[in-house]
């Protein structure tokens, strides 16, 4: 069969194969700080020392889940924080409407799982009135057709649910509790109750899960869901996260390039958010990677995390944490709350630092930070 010819005579799929070259590396090191020399500002956006300028809040409401996925939660034996320690809902709203007053825009309610927290309608419809433009969730999708309806009229915009694999069997292996049918439902839900198509969110671990690269890419496109394949980090609370794990953005961009042949869809030298876009090239949607090891996007970071129980990080793998809790529950003002806001974004680093040899993981795994 003639292949189909692309521009310069050069078959389509060669052409593509080229241009699909992974995203332009972004250093991590980011090229001198443009506040050289300067303070940190007491007052306009929330920049950091290298300039970047933060404008999305990822809110963790809860440590619990009702999963234990593999890259995620340990089996067994989870100790909780105590409920006294976890932020109320009027304590989460007031460090949110503090947010926002500081140029946040952006909200992600995470965990944990979201749907967990007993009340979480009434908390996103009050995140709701703050006024950000946009107010999402990433869940794991379990509950979350019963809820869908009333979380849609509470406020919620959008919707990430996780789901790493499209087989029964191996998607109880990796997530340990749930079942897949629930999930598929979730989807179909949110979008029944008026959302855009949910991003679907698949964490692919070597020998676990990349075989179904392609099958879940295909889901994708027959559902007109952006499927945001994740790159395993070192953030389970098992500890058993290796180098060898991790297979990298580039390759999953080829497996599915040699099926269906993919575009650039954003820049990332300019687009903050953590995923590069792919579009397929015969216009049957989008999909994304999120190389958090293989090719570290934090020089266009613009994001910051609530811990559940009141704590300020500046990045996932940040070692060091800014408390508002107890600045919360002893009378502090909106002043104080926004001078540890913009004492976390000042702290932060110019990057993640996995790859340098001196990197420590974080003390809290993934499910205790809020991804
Ligand atoms: N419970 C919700 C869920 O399952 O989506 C929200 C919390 S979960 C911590 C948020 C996201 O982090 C999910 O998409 C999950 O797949 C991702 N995640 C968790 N551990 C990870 C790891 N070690 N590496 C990469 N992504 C991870």
């Amino acid at each position: 069969m003639r292949r189909p010819r692309g521009t310069k005579g050069k078959p389509i799929q060669d052409q593509v194969a080229r241009d699909v070259a992974p995203p332009r590396a972004v250093p991590i090191v980011i090229s001198g700080p443009r506040t050289a020399g300067g303070a940190m500002p007491s007052s306009g956006p929330l920049v950091d020392s290298f300039g970047r300028v933060h404008t999305d809040l990822r809110i963790s409401v809860t440590d619990r889940c009702n999963l234990r996925c593999v890259y995620c939660m340990p089996e067994e034996g989870v100790s909780w924080m105590p409920r006294s320690a976890i932020l109320t809902f009027e304590e989460i709203e007031r460090v949110a409407s503090v947010a926002h007053e500081l140029g946040v825009d952006s909200v992600r309610l995470t965990g944990g799982e979201p749907l967990v927290r007993a009340g979480i309608t009434d908390l996103v419809a009050r995140i709701g009135r703050i006024g950000f433009s946009d107010l999402s969730m990433t869940s794991n999708g379990t509950g979350l057709a019963r809820l869908a309806p009333a979380l849609v009229a509470a406020g919620l915009k959008r919707v990430n649910i996780s789901c790493d694999s499209l087989r029964p069997e191996r998607f109880a292996e990796v997530r340990r509790r749930g079942n897949l049918s629930s999930v598929i439902e979730a989807m179909d839900a949110v979008e029944q109750a008026g959302l855009p198509p949910v991003k679907i969110n698949v964490v692919v671990i070597a020998g676990i899960n990349d075989d179904e690269i392609v099958d879940l890419a295909a889901f994708g496109r027959d559902t007109g869901r952006v499927v945001r394949f994740i790159e395993f980090m070192p953030l389970d609370a098992d500890e058993s996260w290796e180098r060898e794990k991790v297979v990298a953005g580039e390759e999953i961009l080829r497996r599915i390039n040699a099926v269906w042949p993919l575009e650039p869809a954003s820049e990332r030298a300019s687009d903050p958010a953590p995923a590069d876009r792919y579009r397929y090239a015969d216009g049957r949607g989008e999909v994304g990677v999120i190389t958090s090891v293989s090719r570290a996007f934090c020089g266009t970071c613009n994001r910051l995390r609530l811990t559940a129980d009141g704590a300020i990080r500046n990045c996932l793998f940040a070692n060091g944490e800014h408390p508002v809790r107890d600045l919360l529950r002893s009378g502090g003002d909106d002043a104080e709350l926004a001078m540890v806001f913009r004492r976390a974004v000042w702290a932060k680093r110019a990057g993640h630092g996995i790859n340098d040899p001196a990197f420590l993981r974080p003390t809290r795994s993934m499910s205790m930070i809020g991804g």
